[in-house]
């Protein structure tokens, strides 16, 4: 008899405890999505590219902008020989059709390239390839080798045909996005980390940053130029929310002969490298703007290219020139902080 009881009270305790789980699980609040931090370095578009993101599954979001930037740098990169930009190169003389993002970023740079009147010019593709910096160190090509592949150099001369997404540049040229990609890549993962819901982030891909949000304690991201003669040293702090920085120097690729520095940024008139500066930094809302701008400015000279960036709305610049003295545009001189 006893036990019949027991056996009872113990069914009915069951019962009450499974009611109540089962009324916990249904009717409890969802998880709170935790908002995490991640940091993650890759190599890729020949650079160390860093991402730094705050939010929700901020992991994921990360790899999904590296993945990004791998999608980028197979679309754009000359280097690669399946490239869409290698597939131009290879049938220069013919219309080649492309994806509708790659003319894009062609009509882009060729904005650049007639707002500095060529000093900015993506037909030098063959010009780089003579000087060949990097892989065929010290060789400096003689004047009548310049002379050859500087009759290729002509951004007027890239046929876009939009319709058809089919572009066309003559036989002879070389189109090389070098000057832009990196930046464009760089705004491509940001929207990545955007779209993935994240609010504080900083993409940073060699020269080229870009920043969502604010750090994530309310301070904006501070990023530092680098002393163009010491590479441990700052010269200054730019705080960024939500835009982009981006540094061409004459110290990223070079080689020094009989005490003459010459490094990857092309003199389109001359052909040979650009001297009048040596460091050029550019605030942007886009990366892609300010890497065109950067590479732009650092061929025009501390002058013409001041001139250029105060005429331009939306962009700020920090020169120095080649005998190290720094040069701020009229926006920025009050945020920059020189060290
Ligand atoms: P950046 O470091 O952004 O200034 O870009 C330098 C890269 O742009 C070089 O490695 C070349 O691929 C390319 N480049 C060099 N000179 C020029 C130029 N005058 N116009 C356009 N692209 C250039
Ligand atoms: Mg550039």
């Amino acid at each position: 008899m006893k036990k019949q009881i027991y056996l009872r009270v113990i069914i009915g305790l069951l019962l009450i405890a499974g009611l109540v789980f089962a009324y916990a699980s249904v009717f409890s609040e969802p998880e709170e999505p935790v908002i995490t931090s991640t940091q993650k370095t890759r190599f890729m578009m020949d650079t160390a590219v860093e991402i730094r993101a705050i939010g929700i599954d901020s992991a994921e979001a990360v790899d999904q902008a590296f993945a990004e930037i791998g999608r980028i740098e197979q679309l754009f990169s000359r280097h690669l020989s399946d490239s869409e930009i290698s597939s131009i190169n290879n049938q220069a003389g013919n219309w080649v059709t492309v994806s509708p993002e790659v003319i894009q970023l062609i009509e882009t740079s060729l904005e650049y390239c007639k707002l500095s009147d060529g000093a900015f010019d993506i037909t030098l593709g063959n010009l780089i390839e003579l000087w060949d910096f990097g892989a065929n160190e010290n060789y400096i090509p003689n004047a009548t080798e310049i002379e050859a592949v500087l009759i290729g150099v002509d951004y007027n001369k890239v046929s876009i045909d939009k319709e058809r997404n089919a572009i066309k540049i003559p036989s002879g040229s070389m189109i090389d996005l070098g000057g832009i990609a990196k930046g464009y890549a760089v705004d491509r993962s940001r929207n990545v980390l955007r779209d993935a819901g994240i609010e504080h982030a900083m993409i940073f891909g060699g020269g080229d940053i870009a920043t969502i949000g604010t750090k994530g304690d309310g301070s904006p991201w501070r990023v530092g130029i680098q002393d163009p003669r010491e590479s441990t040293q700052l010269l200054g702090i730019i705080p960024l929310i939500n835009n982009t920085i981006v540094t061409s120097g004459d110290y990223e690729r070079f080689f020094i002969k009989d005490g003459v520095r010459f490094h990857h940024i092309l003199d389109p008139h001359t052909g040979y490298p650009a001297r009048d500066v040596i460091s050029v930094t550019i605030v942007a809302d886009f990366a892609a703007d300010g890497d065109a701008l950067s590479t732009a400015v650092f061929v025009l000279g501390r002058k013409a290219g001041l001139e250029l960036v105060e005429s331009l709305a939306g962009f700020e610049a920090v020169i120095v020139d080649d005998e190290g003295e720094i040069w701020v545009s009229s926006g920025l001189k009050n945020i920059i902080v020189l060290l």
